[in-house]
């Protein structure tokens, strides 16, 4: 059985290739080196060298354009910095070696930059990047790097990598990255992704490896197999590449592959989670979980605070839609400032979601206030719902109190059995639907979401469920309005299909979750979506509601799914 090393995966992609160690760190100046007593000829001569570095860091960053620009000279400018050249001047006037000096003055200056810890902590490579070249020109020792004329692709692994040594490298010849150090935002990580080169990075261990050794390497899971199966390994990086580009091939608004638009929009907790939204191709959102943006708050927003976080994401979506949720106050998210009024044995049966604005009007008026305000003047279309709705009367409740304060598109979840059973009434009082499977599924099931478990029972896939969505699905499509699902399901590629197969009219989910979702339903006709619905609804349980509409589904494998 091959060794697996962790760590932690920050560009995806599979490489299989054998190892090249970084070693050739410069030797350390010895301790106690004097100069001859010119410590101004000596000052000059680190001066020269400082500069040599940042003059070759910036040259290579010329070459290599884009990130690797920008990175290299901002690591040129840390060469100059003057603070770094006083204190070696200041070692050089008492007496010590320019190339001692420049090794103690950036051993403080880095033990700064480690104590800081996050981003600046994980600067020190750049900065022992510096500090080796500059020794390297001093003592005329070689200088570190990474293999120029390699013949075979390699997996680069290293304590840290400098931009330094990323910059030139050829894509081509490095099939992978693995350091020992560094996290999510040091240069390892950023520069293999702006390269599209698999990484893993913080792997404890990766630096004990023999030169030579075979590795294949998970820039997604972060795992690092040593001396793997040559046929598994090979398949692994196929497999891979054949997904990557099953997925970036399928750009663009969601579609079936005959054509039929199926809108893919983004959920989201606030303003922080727009750029992944976007990054994704998010036509609009689907779910903003307002509750998300409070649940650490004592006291009420005001309503200056909420309608800012409301217009950020209206204005990430100029022409999109935007569908906000009031707040799902109670059982799993509660808030300080709407609690429950006593206990409750069952809260994910008591006072929660829309059932909190009957105690709390206020605050449904602060929040549709506010919404109103942010909608105004705004390039997005805004949409705005109730969580836990299970009755006409508070579905036309709410939306009568949205239509009042000039929100005019308002809606419900179908979160509630009794929502879904009578969706044909519930329809004539609302602008749309949203269903959010996750709580469909907890409460016609029977099965608590906080409750581990029952968690089997937990499963969208479920035929009871399928049937809910059908009912609310035909509902709307006969009122001629829209029915989304918002909850977890919407983000199964697999059931994503089934879901626009049973006449859901768009579909919203974590951003990662976008592009597979939008490649699956590209491979596949809406008739065999509708086949899949059809078969999963006749199965009698979820397992053989999956396989009966995987069958169904031939375009699947492509995406090795
Ligand atoms: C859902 O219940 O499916 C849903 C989207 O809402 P939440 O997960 O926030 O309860
Ligand atoms: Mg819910």
């Amino acid at each position: 059985m091959a060794t697996t090393l962790k760590g932690s995966g920050v560009s995806p992609g599979t490489g299989y290739a054998a190892a090249h160690l970084l070693v050739g760190s410069i030797p350390e100046p010895p301790k106690g080196a004097v100069h001859d007593g010119d410590a101004g000829a000596e000052k000059a001569r680190v001066q020269a060298a400082l500069e040599e570095v940042a003059a070759d860091l910036e040259a290579r960053g010329e070459r290599a354009g884009g990130e690797a620009a920008e990175v290299l000279s901002a690591q040129a400018m840390m060469a100059r910095d003057p603070g770094l050249a006083e204190g070696v001047g200041e070692l050089v006037d008492a007496g010590v070696s320019g190339e001692r000096a420049v090794y103690e003055a950036f051993g403080a200056y880095r033990d700064l930059l480690a104590a800081a810890g996050g981003y600046l902590g994980e600067r020190v490579a750049d900065l022992d990047d510096i500090r080796d070249r500059a020794v390297a020109r001093l003592t005329g020792a070689p200088m570190p790097g990474v293999p120029v004329d390699a013949a075979e692709p390699y997996i680069l692994v290293a304590r840290d990598l400098a931009p330094a040594d990323t910059a030139l490298l050829d894509r081509n010849l490095v099939a992978a990255f693995v350091t020992e150090e560094g996290g999510p935002t040091s240069h390892t990580a950023i520069l293999a992704r702006a390269m599209g080169v698999p990484a893993v990075v913080g792997c404890a261990g990766a630096t004990a490896l023999v030169q030579g050794t075979p590795l294949l390497v998970d820039g997604a899971t972060g795992e690092v197999v040593i001396e793997p199966e040559p046929a598994a390994a090979r398949a692994a990086v196929a497999t891979a590449r054949a997904r990557a580009e099953a997925l970036s091939g399928t750009t663009g608004p969601g579609a079936t592959a005959d054509g039929h638009p199926v809108p893919l929009l983004a959920n989201v907790g606030g303003p922080k989670d727009l750029e992944a939204a976007l990054a994704n191709g998010a036509e609009g959102v689907g779910l903003y979980r307002t509750e998300f943006l409070f649940l650490d708050r004592a006291d009420a927003p005001s309503e200056a605070e909420q309608q800012a976080a409301y217009r950020a994401v209206f204005d990430a979506f100029p022409g999109g839609r935007v569908v906000v949720r009031t707040l799902d106050a109670g059982a799993d998210k509660p808030l300080a400032f709407l609690p429950p009024p006593g206990e409750e044995p069952n809260p994910a049966l008591g006072e929660r979601g829309l059932r909190m604005f009957r105690r709390y009007p206020d605050m449904m008026a602060a929040q549709l206030g506010a919404l109103a305000r942010a909608a105004e003047g705004t390039e997005a279309i805004p949409y705005v719902m109730a969580p836990m709705v299970a009755t006409v009367a508070e579905a036309a409740w709410f939306a009568d109190a949205c239509h009042a304060a000039g929100l005019e598109t308002a809606g419900i979840m179908i979160e509630v059995p009794s929502a879904a059973l009578r969706a044909r009434d519930l329809v004539k009082v609302v602008d749309f639907f949203s269903i959010g499977t996750n709580d469909l599924t907890q409460y016609a099931m029977a099965a608590d979401r906080q409750i581990a478990g029952v968690s089997d029972l937990q499963d969208p896939w479920h035929p009871a469920v399928l049937d809910l969505i059908a009912l609310a699905a035909d509902a709307a499509g006969a009122a001629g309005k829209g029915c989304g699902v918002c909850g977890e399901a919407g983000a199964d590629p697999v059931l994503a299909c089934v879901l626009v197969g049973l006449g859901v009219t768009s579909l919203s989910m974590g951003a990662p979750a976008l592009p597979w979702v939008r490649a699956s339903l590209a491979r596949h006709t809406l008739d065999q979506c509708r086949a899949a619905a059809d078969a999963a609804r006749s199965a009698p349980g979820a397992s053989e509601a999956k396989e009966a509409a995987r069958a169904c589904l031939t375009g699947l494998g492509d995406l090795g799914l």
